[in-house]
């Protein structure tokens, strides 16, 4: 491990690379370095033609026939059925549809029933305060429906939070600033043990690290299908229930969609049996069936090792880049937040810097440097951490996508870190100014 890594080094990893074939089938901008496939996928190159497709033809000239003839109406269905395997769900346990933020707002209702339903004397509910603020937003305004309290909590105290007051446990499996991954298995039988239900949203972790829902037992699961798994700014989110939970409760959104005949145009609302019920209403099939494209280049790594493969490159990738973080850019102060540990690290990197090295004491100099990075061609993005003060330190995220990141792009990326450092370029006022989106 304390051989020195270079260039030629990583062209060799390249070479040896089986999943190396596959970057083709995506459209990667000349120039562009792209480590930020955590939050959108790069696109498919089959999504222009399917796009074209969907509109010229589907719409344009079967129009409302396509419902039937290009089966638009078991999309949801049939993208779920593409996304079971990676995410240890069975072919019919999961469907497309909606926002990751609705979906768990229905999952999280559900398991909020559930848990009332048996245990009403329970009146928490525990979750990450370094998860996704969606998802904090939606428990609040569960907890406040149902009149429980919302315990959030820091990763090494939740084992002790886990206690027979908490109703549900909501966490994300892969932490979307650090890149920390929770052992679901061990969580989920953890939590069981004490009576808690479970809900894991998989937004960082569906087609990036390995997930078992089966084995692990977990009750409920969300995941958007933009990030890890190519499908397009916005592509509709997947929603899984295990089967014992599925039929036991109906979602909040009701609509016709997740009637058991949707088309009997009944005015009594009827659940469907599985998990169609977690449908509300008409999707939005053109992003719905562009995701389709992200999904088959899946299915083509299935044929060249599967997720055991797809997981091996996503380490050696981090791995390589906080190793050459090291050994280039040992000198201008990073940290790193992403745990050391394999079974405890998702598909990204995390660097951290502390308030005050940068241009003021309230500065990290973490935003200015992922700015003049992007400016290099070098995309990965930036979250904030706290503030002076705050355990949660800026954090300078880099994705690495095993379908179609490189170990060429990992060297080049990091000799671009370190020029912006040596150079001081990251000082330049132009890289301070903040974006709406960071
Ligand atoms: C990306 C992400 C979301 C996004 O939710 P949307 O409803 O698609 O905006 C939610 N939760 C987590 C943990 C995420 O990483």
């Amino acid at each position: 491990m304390t051989e020195k890594i270079t260039a030629d080094l990583c062209r060799q990893w390249d070479a040896q690379d089986l999943l190396a074939p596959l970057r083709s089938q995506f459209q990667l901008p000349d120039g562009i370095i792209y480590l930020d496939g955590n939050s959108l996928g790069v696109q498919p190159k089959a999504a222009l033609q399917r796009a074209q497709e969907v509109v010229a033809q589907e719409w344009g000239t079967q129009l409302i026939r396509a419902w039937n003839s290009a089966d638009w109406v078991h999309l949801p269905q049939r993208m779920g059925n593409l996304i079971a395997p990676w995410i240890g769900a069975k072919q019919e346990e999961v469907v497309v549809t909606d926002t990751t933020s609705i979906n768990l707002y229905k999952v999280l209702h559900a398991a909020l029933r559930i848990a009332q339903a048996e245990q009403p004397q329970r009146r928490k509910v525990v979750s990450e305060r370094a998860n996704f603020p969606t998802d904090l937003y939606i428990a609040q305004s569960l907890c406040q429906q149902f009149d429980l309290d919302l315990v959030l909590i820091e990763p090494e105290e939740l084992a002790d939070s886990l206690k027979e007051d908490v109703a549900v446990l909501l966490l994300t499996h892969v932490n979307y600033r650090t890149g920390a991954m929770h052992d679901m298995e061990a969580v989920t039988r953890t939590a069981h043990g004490v009576g808690i239900v479970t809900v894991w949203d998989l937004c960082h972790s569906a087609g990036a690290v390995p997930v078992d829902l089966n084995a692990a037992q977990a009750d409920f699961a969300i995941g958007c299908t933009y990030k890890y798994l190519n499908g397009g700014p916005g592509a509709p989110a997947f929603v899984w229930a295990h089967p014992r939970h599925v039929n036991r409760f109906e979602q909040p959104l009701s609509g016709w969609h997740g009637h058991a005949l949707p088309f009997s145009f009944d005015p009594q609302y009827q659940p469907a049996i599985g998990v169609e019920r977690y449908l509300c209403g008409t999707q939005p099939i053109i992003s719905m069936s562009v995701l389709e494209c992200g999904l088959q280049v899946f299915a083509q790594a299935q044929a060249l090792g599967g997720m055991a493969a797809l997981r091996k490159k996503s380490l050696a990738l981090t791995d390589t880049f906080m190793r050459l973080v090291e050994q280039e850019c040992g000198a201008y102060g990073f940290g790193v937040a992403t745990p050391q540990m394999h079974a405890q690290r998702g598909s990204q990197v995390s660097l951290t810097r502390t308030y005050g090295s940068g241009i003021d004491a309230k500065d990290s100099g973490a935003y200015a440097i992922v700015q003049a990075l992007i400016a290099r061609g070098v995309i990965g993005d930036f979250r904030a951490g706290g503030g002076p003060g705050s355990p949660h330190l800026d954090i300078l995220r880099f994705g690495f996508t095993p379908l179609y990141t490189s170990f060429g792009d990992v060297w080049q990326a990091v000799q671009h870190l370190r020029e912006v450092m040596q150079s001081q370029e990251w000082k330049q006022p132009r890289f301070h100014q903040r974006n709406a989106v960071t």
